[in-house]
């Protein structure tokens, strides 16, 4: 495997605030926060536990989210906010299963805040509701800067994204209480060690938990559910 030191690369690093990053602007981060804060008790006030889904586009989120709610449908009342920068594929996919949604079109932007958020839920009867999946934008960078106010974070990452997918996001792990490794299945044909994956993320934060899964044969959802406690 090659390792740093094996290179001799010449590294232009950033230093911290030096890339002009409005997203990372200090006081929107705060005020992201506050928000963030407020969506939490709104949703505790209801009884409503949300989890945001984060990971790359076409990891897995959306197929993941079909999986947890046919299995959990029986048990919660089941609504998801669908983030998207323009289509409404994801809603439509949810919504087969019986599963409120309201859709959010990002436009240009490459996460989901608060703010968003906050909107989402003035579009929903909290009291309807008793479980919220929040899908991300598909994106492994900023969504780990900007807390939504859920109460549990999950990041799915897939063997087909390569071997070295874990160590190049290691802020995203940092966010995240469960890490899915997905398409399990696709392991072996991709020569990619899904072992690895789940050690580079607990090397990061050992703390996360880490769940081997393929949504496409069922395999590794039941694990899913219980390191959600759900
Ligand atoms: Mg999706
Ligand atoms: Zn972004």
């Amino acid at each position: 495997m090659l390792q740093e030191k094996d290179v001799d690369v010449e590294v232009v690093k950033a230093e911290e605030g030096e890339i002009f990053d409005i997203e990372l602007e200090e006081d929107i981060l705060k005020r992201n926060s506050k928000l963030a804060e407020e969506n939490r008790s709104l949703l505790d006030r209801y009884g409503v536990t949300a989890i945001d889904v984060m990971g790359a586009i076409g990891s897995g989120k959306t197929a993941l989210i079909e999986a947890l709610a046919e299995r959990l449908k029986s048990r919660y009342k089941i609504a998801m906010i669908a983030g998207d920068v323009t289509t409404t594929i994801d809603s439509m996919r949810v919504r087969r299963h019986g599963v409120e949604t309201v859709q959010v079109n990002t436009g240009k932007e490459c996460h989901l805040d608060a703010n968003l958020i906050n909107k989402a839920l003035r579009k929903l009867d909290l009291n309807t509701i008793d479980l919220l999946f929040i899908e991300n934008v598909g994106n492994l960078i900023c969504p780990a800067e900007f807390d939504l106010g859920a109460h549990k974070r999950i990041v799915v990452v897939s063997v087909t994204e390569g071997e070295h997918m874990v160590v190049k996001h290691p802020y995203i792990f940092l966010a995240s209480d469960v890490a899915v490794i997905n398409k399990i299945d696709l392991a072996e044909a991709m020569g990619v060690d899904p072992d690895k994956l789940c050690r580079d993320a607990e090397k990061i934060k050992p703390s996360i938990k880490v769940v081997k899964v393929s949504v496409k044969q069922g395999s590794g959802i039941e694990e899913v559910i219980k390191a959600l406690d759900l």
